[in-house]
């Protein structure tokens, strides 16, 4: 759960290649999802996508360097239920 809104439960989608898109309201790392990670929240959305983009796609030996992380915002609330489940 990348962001501390009950509401967002299940909008959220980090999948495992494909698009990524990270929304103003989180500030956590799904990817590393670790109790570490919920301590130390990334005080704004960008310095996640920093994160993300540097450990989790383009670092050597990267788990996820199939995810493209997508430029600007979606409100992922009105995608398709169907692109949720993907992953
Ligand atoms: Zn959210
Ligand atoms: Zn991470």
């Amino acid at each position: 759960m990348p962001c501390d809104k009950n509401d967002h439960i299940g909008t959220h989608v980090w999948p495992k290649e494909g698009p990524l898109v990270i929304e103003r309201c989180e500030r956590y790392c799904d990817y590393c999802d670790t109790e570490e990670n919920r301590k130390h929240p990334w005080k704004f959305a960008w310095f996640l996508r920093r994160h993300v983009e540097a450990v989790h796609i383009k670092s050597e030996g990267a788990e996820y360097p199939n995810v493209q992380l997508a430029d600007g915002w979606y409100v992922s609330h009105i995608l398709p239920s169907s692109l949720l489940f993907t992953c």
